[in-house]
């Protein structure tokens, strides 16, 4: 079995969480926040799709790179009508 990172987030729509697996960077399985997230781990989770186990909300994470290195989650249920 892989090794992996997580990003775990905080569901928008309940308290439950929404983990992020990326296999770049160390892929030591840590844990990791939108706050200390290291870039080369949040390139490998562009584009990533995942649902919250509590309430099902499906979240789209985009990594930005210009003009800081950052994330941003959009609600993948809209589609890509932003
Ligand atoms: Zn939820």
């Amino acid at each position: 079995m892989g090794m992996f990172d997580s990003l775990i987030v905080s569901c928008p729509d309940c308290d439950g969480h929404i983990e992020f697996q990326s296999k770049s960077g160390e892929c030591i399985l840590r844990n990791y926040t939108q706050d200390n997230l290291p870039t080369e781990v949040a390139i490998g989770m562009n584009g990533d799709i995942e649902s919250c186990g509590k309430c099902g909300k499906s979240l789209k994470l985009d990594c930005l790179i210009s003009p800081y290195a950052r994330i941003v989650l959009n609600d993948a249920s809209l589609g890509d009508s932003a």
